[in-house]
């Protein structure tokens, strides 16, 4: 039997964790707070990881040029027209949104903490921008607004060197171990990004990421089906032919496969991702997104499988 706390779902999705939190569905509201990572600015690199587009992958964040109070504004307005709930966690997509100095992250932070509706933040960055002073005034958020919610999401997309140095990744996997520790020693729950599909990847190497995983004490997992977009280098070599991106089956089994490996415990924040539809080059059967995931539970549904099936 399911655990009741999926809300019937064969997976422990983020919105079942949320209705149970906050007693109503929960949306994020992307942010852009106007920062800039290591991988454009020149301290790595300048051409970004391959994958990431202009925008440093938050496309769907409000333009920056609002203040962080102006932007939740707006993105509230947004969802308020689909009649949603009324709570909202947001969410610094763009870029490395550890990356800045601690005064003004602490103050884009914190604009975000004050709004009554805001029940958390989110935070994406890399692990090895995550000094000190950062975990420091992350630790002194969670006591001053201990009603409230701190993530941070780091992007991980594979354990693979190989794999790592192709999308020009920039730090090694021992990195990513340390941020999982001291983020850890601090009770911050971390949510992990994944992408299946990066080239030269087998699924066994995709499924060994997944598995790989489950050693630690992670909150969430981002599974990211690789999108194609618009002028990025990832762009330049698929339209050489140099890879394929997954058709929608393969990436169905894919994902199934590698629901049943993981941990029962982690809370699944994202199954497939969102490419823009302006900038999105393939594969395009993801912009259906309703489609798959409809296939995806009927799927479910009449196999029987579920996440951690596999997890001993
Ligand atoms: S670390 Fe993030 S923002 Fe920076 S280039 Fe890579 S994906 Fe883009």
């Amino acid at each position: 039997m399911l655990p009741s706390h999926w809300l019937d779902k064969p997976y422990y999705s983020l919105d079942a964790y949320c209705k149970q939190r906050f007693h109503q569905k929960v949306y994020k509201i992307a942010l852009d707070g106007g920062l800039t990572c290591p991988n454009r600015d020149g301290t790595l690199d300048t051409r970004g990881c391959i994958f990431c587009s202009s925008r440093g992958s938050g496309d769907f964040a409000v333009k920056s040029m609002n203040s962080v109070a102006q932007q939740l504004e707006a993105g509230r307005a947004m969802f308020g027209k689909k009649k949603t709930g009324t709570l909202f966690i947001a969410y610094f997509q763009a870029y490395t949104n550890t990356y800045g100095k601690i005064e003004y992250l602490s103050q884009i932070y914190e604009e975000a903490l004050r709004q009554p509706y805001i029940v958390g933040i989110s935070i994406a960055t890399r692990p090895d921008c995550l000094p000190p002073e950062i975990l420091d005034l992350l630790s002194s958020l969670k006591e001053k607004y201990p009603e409230k919610e701190i993530w941070v999401e780091l992007g991980l997309q594979t354990i693979h060197s190989s794999t790592s140095v192709y999308i020009r990744r920039g730090y090694p996997l021992c990195v990513f171990e340390q941020a999982v520790e001291e983020l850890s020693k601090r009770s911050i729950p971390i949510v992990v990004h994944v992408i299946l599909g990066l080239p030269g990847e087998t699924h066994e190497m995709m499924l060994e990421t997944v598995s790989y995983l489950n050693r630690f004490p992670i909150f969430g997992i981002k599974l990211q089906l690789l999108h194609v977009l618009k002028d990025t280098d990832l762009a330049a070599n698929y339209l050489k032919g140099e890879f394929q991106t997954l058709e929608k089956e393969e990436y169905m089994d894919l994902l199934i496969r590698c629901l049943k490996k993981l941990s029962p415990e982690i809370v699944i924040h994202r199954l497939t991702g969102d490419g823009p539809k302006e900038l999105l080059i393939a594969p395009l059967w993801s912009l259906y997104k309703r489609d798959f995931f409809n296939a995806l539970h009927n799927h479910l549904r009449k196999s029987g499988e579920y996440q951690g099936q596999e997890y001993f």
